[in-house]
């Protein structure tokens, strides 16, 4: 079955290179621009009984940030749904906070495509 990835960055940039090589790799991905525009697009895949195989999210962005997203995303039916972040903060305190959000892996921009492949298919499991 297709895997469906939910990929939120206030980037364009990033959102197309991003999105461009999970594409490549096979996945489905929709894309949000920022961590409020992320929440919206869970409750419409709640809406439409649409699957979603897992999340990437970046931290600093405008509206609402990646821990705050993450933390309401495991207020809803999508709290099963595995977390990355990809972001340029490496500081221990942050990434603490992802941890505790209930972020399930961590990568640093500049990402390197093999890299963010590797990780996606190590936490989104085979169906
Ligand atoms: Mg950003």
């Amino acid at each position: 079955m297709e895997k469906h990835i939910l990929f939120v960055d206030d980037s364009p940039t990033i959102r197309s290179s991003v999105s461009f090589c999970l594409r490549n790799a096979g996945y489905r991905v929709t894309e949000a621009v920022d961590g409020k525009d992320g929440l919206e697009k869970v409750q419409s895949f709640k809406d439409k009984g649409d699957t979603l195989s897992l999340i990437i999210t970046d931290i600093n962005m405008p509206q609402m940030d990646g821990i705050t997203f993450i933390s309401e995303v495991k207020e809803t039916e999508f709290k099963f749904v595995p977390i990355l972040v990809l972001t340029t903060e490496a500081e221990e305190s942050v990434i603490k906070k992802g941890r505790d959000a209930g972020a399930s892996g961590w990568l640093l921009k500049p990402f390197q495509p093999e890299d963010l492949l590797w990780a996606v298919k190590k936490v989104v499991w085979p169906k």
